[in-house]
């Protein structure tokens, strides 16, 4: 059965899965949404004798129907190969009984390569078959990991080109070292004096700016977006909570049909909302916890009902998780409308007006699913420690809020039900949060230092994302205000 996408703002246009990847947003500035999410067409055990290519096929039919198996299998085939430095490709570790479902062992060492690496394959195949002429401009907001993912799963990619907008002081020296060193002609990287929030606003206004797309398509340019809120982005996020599933199952840890918990660390709501989907799917999970940091907007929301990004900004050491407004959840406020798309769009409305909203008592109901908790940085740095004191199992700090987040939900509920931890990001990303965290004596090493430090208390071999910016030399420099976002476009492109 076809899948179709509408926006969650009413806009009447329904689209194909390739024609909504390639187009990013809506033309209502609303994000697509599947008519109905299918069931999954295989059963567990099914699921448990497959690999993790064969799962993404298997989920990914279902959703992306305009796409042929060729094709599919092609665009797979091409992001969960070599680039990963595990054949498991998301492998779960089990650590003071709960199971971390690493998802950091592509490229670039964070979750976003789940999506990434597989993105531009996507679209260039959404490309072809919408026999779009035009070069694909991709414009990307980054809190730190999205940017370096997209650079490398877009670099070099025929047709297409990528600029990536990043707060300048908002990342981690490694984070931000990645981005600068990146190849590739078809490149470029720009550090905006602002916050996250202001990169990914300046870049919602790019989008929605007519004059310039314009000026773009004269020259053969048309924009799409890499950020979490492309529906191929969230596709394969769905993948690897089915793959997480079958692979307890086929070790025996849970029971056919038995329930299991997820805890994501989350910022744009991108990964949690996959999960949702997944057990909207049919996947059996019982509760998604949702785990914030010192930005708790979304804890707040999940306990009152009232959505309120007027409050202070923290940068925290988990900074993909520094956001004040989760795009995603426009995706789940649809959702528990109903479909209601009015509904939605007041409440958008709102938020973009006044900063904040508040939901009904019976769209609340629609929240029984999700628990939402949070952990400072102090008690994520202290979940760091005890965790590799206990275990020696060293993890990062996004992933450490949500295990800090689940402590305080067993302690709270005694929920004894078998549970899986999203593990976003490679302790190696942020060396120095984490070896601080373990010991402060380590404050005053520098962050190479640090990275062969890591290595040897942690028994890790350094990853290559790492080894590979050691020595490599910078090749962005551009910065620019964070009204100047424009003028940074049509430098790049010539316009
Ligand atoms: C992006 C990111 C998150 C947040 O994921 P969302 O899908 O935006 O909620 C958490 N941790 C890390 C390491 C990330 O890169």
């Amino acid at each position: 059965m076809e899948i179709l996408y509408k926006s969650t703002r009413g806009d009447k246009q329904l689209v194909t899965a390739s024609e909504a990847i390639l187009q990013g947003l809506a033309k209502d500035g609303g994000l697509f949404v599947p008519e109905r999410l299918p069931a999954l067409d295989k059963t567990p055990e099914e699921f448990a004798k497959m690999t993790y290519q064969e799962t993404a096929y298997e989920v990914m039919k279902l959703l992306l129907t305009d796409f042929t198996e060729e094709e599919l299998k092609s665009c797979i085939q091409k992001a969960y190969g070599d680039s990963f430095d595990t054949e498991a490709i998301a492998p779960l570790t089990q650590a003071q009984g709960v199971w971390f479902l690493e998802l950091f062992h592509g490229r670039t060492i964070a979750f976003k390569d789940m999506a990434l690496s597989i993105l531009p394959h996507l679209m260039t195949t959404a490309a072809r078959k919408n026999r779009v002429q035009n070069e694909i401009v991709i414009l990307t907001a980054t809190s730190g990991d999205t940017g370096k993912a997209a650079l490398a799963g877009f670099a070099g990619v025929e047709g297409t080109k990528i600029l990536v907008f990043y707060p300048k002081n908002g990342v981690s020296p490694i984070q931000e070292r990645q981005m600068v060193t990146q190849k590739g002609d078809n490149t470029r990287v720009v550090g905006i004096h602002g916050n996250f929030d202001d990169a990914q606003t300046g870049v919602k206004r790019l989008f929605a700016d007519r004059e310039l797309a314009l000026r773009m398509q004269e020259k053969g340019f048309q924009f799409s977006s890499a950020n979490s809120i492309n529906i191929g982005r969230l596709v394969p996020q769905i993948v690897y909570y089915v793959y997480a599933y079958a692979q307890l199952l086929k070790e025996g840890r849970i029971e056919v049909g038995e329930e299991i918990n997820v805890v994501v660390p989350t910022g744009n709501f991108g990964n949690i909302l996959a999960a949702f989907y997944a057990k909207n799917m049919g996947l059996p999970i019982r509760k998604l916890i949702c785990a914030s940091n010192d930005n708790k907007v979304l804890y707040d929301f999940l306990t009152t009902g009232v959505y309120d990004r007027n409050r202070e900004f923290y940068l925290t050491t988990s900074p993909s998780m520094d956001i004040l407004v989760s795009s995603n959840l426009e995706r789940l406020i649809y959702c528990i409308a109903g479909g209601d798309s009015k509904k939605d769009a007041v409440l958008m409305e709102q938020l973009a007006a006044e900063g904040k909203y508040e939901i009904t008592e019976e769209m609340r109901t629609g929240l029984a699913d999700f628990w939402g908790g949070y952990a400072t940085q102090k008690q994520a740095a202290e979940k760091i420690r005890t965790l590799y004191e206990d275990t020696g199992y060293v993890i990062d700090p996004h992933t450490a809020v949500a295990a800090a987040v689940y402590d305080g939900y067993r302690a709270k509920t005694q929920d004894p039900v078998k549970t899986v931890i999203a593990s976003t990001a490679s302790p190696f990303k942020f060396t120095r949060s984490v070896m601080t965290a373990i010991d402060p004596g380590y404050e005053t090493a520098d962050d190479f230092e640090l990275v062969d430090e890591l290595s040897r208390i942690g028994c890790v071999p350094v990853p290559g994302a790492i080894e590979e910016i050691r020595s490599a030399p910078v090749l962005h420099r551009t910065e620019c205000e964070k009204d100047q976002m424009k003028e940074a476009v049509e430098d790049f492109l010539g316009l």
